[in-house]
């Protein structure tokens, strides 16, 4: 953890801020049990996130990307939210303005109660048609693989963005919008390597508002921002609230 004097200020600045957006990342969720995707426990049967998370994966072999998802769900469905989640979620009554952004596709944050949220990567818990694209819910753990959409029968997949593809374009804005009119952001347990998020803390810095990171470690984007806590983000964002 920092010194207690970056607390304070953090505190402070907290304290009198009046719009406040949130980047989180797998990180936050890393202590509810979930591992992030560079940590250890990110493999699956030897595979990489970055060779099954791609469209051309699941070109070449639906069955195997739908069993990975399959082994998260599994992995996903039994964690619950930690003390940093709800701290993110009580934030949303305090701020007269507030927005939080997601990379996380666990459903966590809504588990927590946050309904202020984006989440720009999408979500384990939602499938899309590659025909008919129609999004629906499902839960299933496992899902039946394959599955088919109800309506068209085409093959579903998960309602996720994969790398190589592009952020919804009305994720993009709020993000945009957010980022631009927090007087203070908040990145916590993200890598800073995959974009566009990686650049959103220095778009909210360059709008003006004071950055703060919350990472175990140092990070690509520890050097842009104003302040900086090293530790679990369970246990330092709920210390952040007390003022
Ligand atoms: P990442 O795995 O690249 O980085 C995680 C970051 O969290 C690292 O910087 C690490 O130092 C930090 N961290 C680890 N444990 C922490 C803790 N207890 N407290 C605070 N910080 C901690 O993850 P990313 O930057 O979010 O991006 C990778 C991509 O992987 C994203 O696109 C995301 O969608 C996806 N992903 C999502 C989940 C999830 O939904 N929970 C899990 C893994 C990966
Ligand atoms: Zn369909």
């Amino acid at each position: 953890m920092g010194t207690g004097s970056t607390l304070g200020l953090i505190q402070h600045k907290l304290a009198s801020a009046r719009s406040v957006t949130v980047l989180t990342g797998a990180g936050i969720s890393a202590d509810s049990g979930v591992p992030t995707f560079r940590g250890t426990g990110g493999l699956w049967r030897n595979f990489r996130a970055e060779d099954l998370a791609t469209p051309e994966a699941f070109t070449r072999d639906p069955r195997l990307v739908w069993e990975w998802y399959n082994w998260r769900r599994e992995l996903i469905a039994t964690k619950r939210p930690n003390p940093a989640h709800e701290a993110v979620a009580q934030m949303e009554q305090r701020f007269e303005r507030f927005w939080l952004i997601t990379q996380n596709v666990d459903g966590l944050h809504r588990d927590a109660g946050s309904r202020k949220l984006s989440e720009i990567h999408g979500n384990i818990w939602m499938v899309r048609c590659t025909q008919c694209r129609h999004v629906t819910e499902n839960r299933d753990v496992p899902i039946a693989i394959l599955p088919l959409c109800s309506g068209c029968n085409g093959l579903l997949r998960p309602h996720i963005v994969w790398f190589g593809e592009s952020l919804a374009e009305d994720d993009l804005e709020t993000s945009a919008t957010a980022l631009q009119s927090s007087d203070l952001c908040l990145i916590i347990g993200t890598s800073g390597l995959v974009y566009p998020a990686a650049s959103f803390g220095s778009i909210a810095k360059q709008a003006g508002a004071f950055v703060v990171e919350i990472n175990l470690d140092a990070t690509a984007q520890s050097g842009i921002v104003d302040a900086a806590l090293q530790g679990r983000a369970k246990d330092i964002v709920p210390l952040l609230l007390q003022a």
